[in-house]
């Protein structure tokens, strides 16, 4: 087994369990290569964890076990699928739910690592070279513990030519209809990076429903396939979803229709969310309810946004179309972002224009994107409601 030793002082961080392998902490690692195996050792030589080569931004990879007789085959897998299984008995039963995480990454034992059960359709991605070595252990394990029609796969990391598809089981034709929260969306695992949903947000989109949508004006902005207006639009006054891409108008129409709701009785502008605020302001109109959900980083044709450095001015551009007593539903996903820092700007910008507000709920992700104790960043996605007063 190769070793890797850690540079003086880093002990304690790793025997407190910390899961990611810092490159930084390695005293040498030229002769790791994706895929190995190595124990983690002290400067002394002692043991510390059995860990993978897996290179995602700054990591090296990630530990696996803190057990060196572990050995790590389809048995050391299945161990934790099942364990995980286990963990989500309450989603397995959740009635009017069929998609949501069965295996998160560090959060259920092994980082760069996710399998997704979109109605019996299950998505691993894998989030590097290294991860991907060890598919067909994986594979064995996954077929051997979860129940499914067909997997698919995506690769997450950039040094390859391959995207993902379709792995084994009885492919569906695509895409396929998944129910959440008793609402339908349609989801396709073999197109692109994104699947149609993004099923870290079910929580906030219930909360969205049940406490924010009823009888008012919605506004959904940076909407992809419209997930939040097509959960609010039973009960909304209406909807309105704003994306720059041109696929999301068919696509946020086609999950109306799925839930029976004339797409026509709805707003959905093709647009950067910028440029809707300045035609929402010359129109006048105004929202009972903001939902910002955008990504980190976006580029389009005039200039670049980063959520951690222009998210005020989201919420700026917000607070001008915002109807007396409305919300603002806030989210980011990126992981750099903590939820202190990003809770400090929306403070900061609602102060700065002199706004009366209560942040009513702060949320994060759902159990089943299950996270670890040690390891701050698997804890990305944030979701601030703020009642303006
Ligand atoms: N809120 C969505 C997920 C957002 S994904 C949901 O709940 O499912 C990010 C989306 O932002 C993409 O669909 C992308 O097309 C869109 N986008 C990126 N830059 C944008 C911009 N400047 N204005 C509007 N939409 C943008």
């Amino acid at each position: 087994m190769k070793t890797a030793t850690l540079n003086k002082g880093k002990e304690t961080k790793y025997k407190n369990q910390y899961p990611l392998i810092d490159e930084e902490d390695i005293y040498n690692h030229d002769h790791l290569k994706e895929g190995d195996l190595f124990y983690l050792v002290t400067e002394q030589g002692t043991y510390i964890a059995t860990c993978y080569v897996g290179r995602q931004h700054k990591g090296l990879g990630w530990v696996l076990s803190y057990d060196q007789q572990q050995n790590i085959d389809i048995a050391f897998f299945e161990k934790l699928f099942t364990l995980a299984k286990e963990d989500r008995t309450y989603f397995y039963n959740l009635e009017g739910t069929n998609a949501f995480r069965l295996f998160n990454s560090e959060g259920d034992g092994v980082g760069g690592l996710t399998i997704d059960n979109y109605n019996g359709h299950l998505l691993i991605q894998w989030y590097s070279k290294g991860i991907y070595k060890f598919k067909y252990l994986i594979l064995q394990a996954i077929q051997n513990v979860f129940q499914y029609t067909s997997i698919f796969e995506k690769m997450r990391f950039k040094d390859t030519d391959f995207e993902g598809g379709f792995v084994t089981g009885e492919a569906p034709e695509f895409p396929i209809v998944i129910e959440e929260n008793f609402a339908f969306y349609n989801v396709n695992l073999n197109d692109g990076l994104m699947t149609g949903i993004f099923l870290d947000q079910k929580e906030v989109r219930k909360k969205l429903r049940d406490q924010f949508a009823s009888n008012n004006k919605v506004l959904n902005l940076f909407s992809y396939t419209g997930a939040f207006s097509v959960i609010s639009a039973p009960i909304a006054e209406q909807t309105t979803s704003v994306d720059l891409a041109n696929r999301s108008r068919s696509l946020t129409e086609e999950n109306f229709g799925l839930n029976s709701i004339d797409p026509k009785s709805q707003y959905i502008y093709v647009m950067d969310t910028f440029d809707f605020y300045s035609y929402a302001e010359r129109h006048q109109l105004l929202y009972d309810t903001i939902v910002i959900d955008p990504p980190s980083f976006a580029r389009n044709k005039k200039k670049t946004f980063s959520v951690m450095k222009d998210y005020d001015k989201l919420i700026d551009g917000a607070l001008n179309i915002l109807a007396p007593q409305g919300t603002l539903l806030l989210c980011t996903n990126n992981s750099a972002y903590s939820l202190k820092s990003f809770k400090n700007t929306v403070k900061k910008t609602l102060e700065d224009a002199d706004v009366d507000y209560d942040i009513v709920e702060v949320m994060g992700l759902p159990k089943d994107f299950k996270t670890h104790p040690h390891y701050k960043p698997s804890k990305y996605l944030k979701a601030i409601f703020v009642q303006v007063k």
